[in-house]
């Protein structure tokens, strides 16, 4: 159950209804976000998120990504946690 009531924004030039907590949070922790496989526009992007930009492209939803088992960091990404933040060193 949402404890926090979806309000209507514009995204994109279409009215839709946004968790506000929600996509905030996805800017800054969806994986993909700091995924060394996104590479948007090249060819050798991860299909996966093109297809999940695709499903966003076509239906004006948004998502983020909390578990994929092919995530890679990119360099110099960090996780955050609770004591701060731990410098994530790549392991492939
Ligand atoms: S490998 Fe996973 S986390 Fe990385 S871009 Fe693809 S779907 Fe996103």
């Amino acid at each position: 159950m949402l404890t926090e009531a979806p309000v209507k924004q514009e995204h994109y030039g279409r009215e839709v209804w946004t968790h506000q907590a929600m996509d905030n949070l996805r800017k800054t922790q969806c994986l993909c976000r700091s995924c060394g496989r996104l590479k948007p526009g090249l060819p050798d992007n991860c299909a996966i998120a093109g297809k999940l930009y695709e499903i966003c492209k076509a239906d004006d939803v948004a998502m983020s990504i909390t578990r994929c088992p092919d995530w890679i960091a990119t360099p110099g990404s960090f996780v955050s946690a609770p004591c701060g933040g731990v410098k994530w060193q790549p392991s492939r």
